[in-house]
């Protein structure tokens, strides 16, 4: 078995900064030890030594939120709001969008996130057919770039959204067990697992949501779902159901500790103990609340009634980065501001967000850099001038780093970034289609 001792100048493990400490991953991709160089060496004379010098490294970040197709709409739904932005930009686009399209959008994304330091991907994704082709396309994707992949399959029935998007209960929960097996059989799941994801309170219908929790258990995954987006459906939802849409969600059997609200921005006193009761994850989406006026979640009520919150980029098109890094720089200072308070929140909290809790809340074993952990891993230059003049802290990661520094990234011990440019595939064509598909549209 092929050993391989990483040496970087430094790392984040488990939230602290740790010097010239040494790692020892198997070939499976796991991390087995974690010691200084000489001892890993006189243990394991075979193993390949690989110096990271000059380089800190820190644990993959995992972004809870994404649309991987939406990043061919980048440049074309700017400065509007989310309805006008759903009825001009998302609809028309997301109804032409062929098979092919799909795998490359989202080739396209993933190797962006890639290059952010993004090591999994939550992607909610709706473009279904009434089948499992479209999904599996995203799935090879994924695989073919290199990044980890949680396949949030969307449950959607809302009678005004492309027919393209709905589907009966029945076929929703029939179609993704067909693509829970179709990913066993194309021996997708070492970068795919399967997710369910009933769209929202305005987009699934009760027997919808019932039929994706049902779905959920029966595949013992995890359950995601749009709520508490913009004031709009919480009016809707008051008004017609007397409930606010979090409320709705739990009446729907749609909350648990296996779930995700994504979003969950116009969240009262109320609501938040309901997230807290059922032990459902949070997934915080600052900059896309942002650009699309939602308002801002409150993150800080969140933490202090110990909700899990993890970090989501959203859609390319509604953020426009598919950073986790730049969204941990963003819930900081969003909430500091809010709150007239620095020191309401620190780089600790949200760094964590990115990493360790978004782990734990979407069930994958990396994002702190311990033994036992698949190494899901980011080196940054420590010579990149947005690093300088350190020493390097938390606070200079969120607060200070571009994106220039990131060096090397690792999924599963495997390297799938060397000095910023993707190892699985030729990146060249991918650009001449993405700026042909443009031109086109
Ligand atoms: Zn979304």
């Amino acid at each position: 078995m092929t050993n391989t001792i990483y040496c970087p100048d430094m790392a984040v493990v488990d939230g602290h900064l740790l010097h010239r400490p040494s790692f020892l991953v198997a070939e499976d991709g796991r991390i087995q030890h974690l010691d200084h160089v000489d001892a890993l060496h006189r243990e394991f004379p075979e193993a390949v030594v690989v110096r990271l010098d000059n380089q800190i490294l820190l644990p993959g970040t995992v972004n809870g939120h994404n649309h991987g197709f939406q990043v061919l709409m980048r440049g074309m739904g700017e400065d509007m709001d989310f309805m006008t932005w759903r009825s001009r930009v998302l609809y028309p686009v997301s109804e032409q969008l062929s098979h092919y399209e799909i795998y490359e959008s989202a080739r396209l994304a993933y190797w962006d996130m890639l290059r952010h330091g993004v090591t999994a991907v939550a992607d909610f994704f709706y473009l279904n057919d009434q089948g499992v082709e479209n999904a599996l396309a995203v799935a090879r994707a994924a695989r073919d770039v290199g990044i980890r992949l949680l396949l949030a399959r969307t449950f959607y029935d809302w009678e005004g959204a492309p027919v393209r998007y709905r589907e009966s209960p029945q076929a929703a929960h029939d179609n993704t067990l067909a693509l829970s097996r179709a990913l066993e059989e194309e021996g997708l799941t070492k970068w795919v697992a399967l997710h369910v994801a009933p769209h929202s309170p305005h987009g699934a219908s009760q027997a919808m949501v019932e039929a994706a929790q049902a779905t959920a258990q029966e595949l013992d995954t995890y359950l995601h779902i749009h709520v508490a987006e913009g004031k709009y459906e919480r009016d809707t939802m008051l008004s017609r159901h007397q409930l606010t849409p979090i409320q709705w969600c739990e009446k729907a059997g749609a909350l648990g500790p296996k779930s995700l609200a994504i979003h969950a921005v116009w969240a009262d006193e109320g609501d938040l103990e309901i997230l807290k009761r059922t032990g459902t994850s949070v997934v915080h989406n600052p900059a896309s609340n942002m650009i699309l006026g939602d308002g801002i979640a409150p993150v800080i009520e969140m933490l202090h009634k110990n909700i899990p919150v993890l970090l989501g980029t959203d859609g390319g098109c509604t953020n426009d980065r598919h950073s986790i890094f730049d969204d941990m720089r963003m819930a900081a200072l969003l909430q500091k501001v809010r709150m007239t308070d620095s020191s309401v929140i620190d780089a600790d909290t949200v760094f964590r967000m990115g990493t360790a809790q978004a782990s734990r809340s979407l069930g994958l074993n990396s994002g702190r850099l311990l033994p036992g952990e698949m190494f899901d891993a980011v080196t940054a230059r420590l010579d990149d001038p947005s690093l300088l003049p350190g020493p390097v802290t938390v606070g200079h990661l969120v607060y200070a780093m571009a994106d220039t520094a990131i060096q090397t990234v690792y999924v599963g011990g495997e390297r799938v970034i060397h000095q910023g440019q993707p190892t699985r595939f030729d990146p060249n064509p991918l650009i001449a289609w993405a700026r042909t598909w443009q031109s086109a549209h």
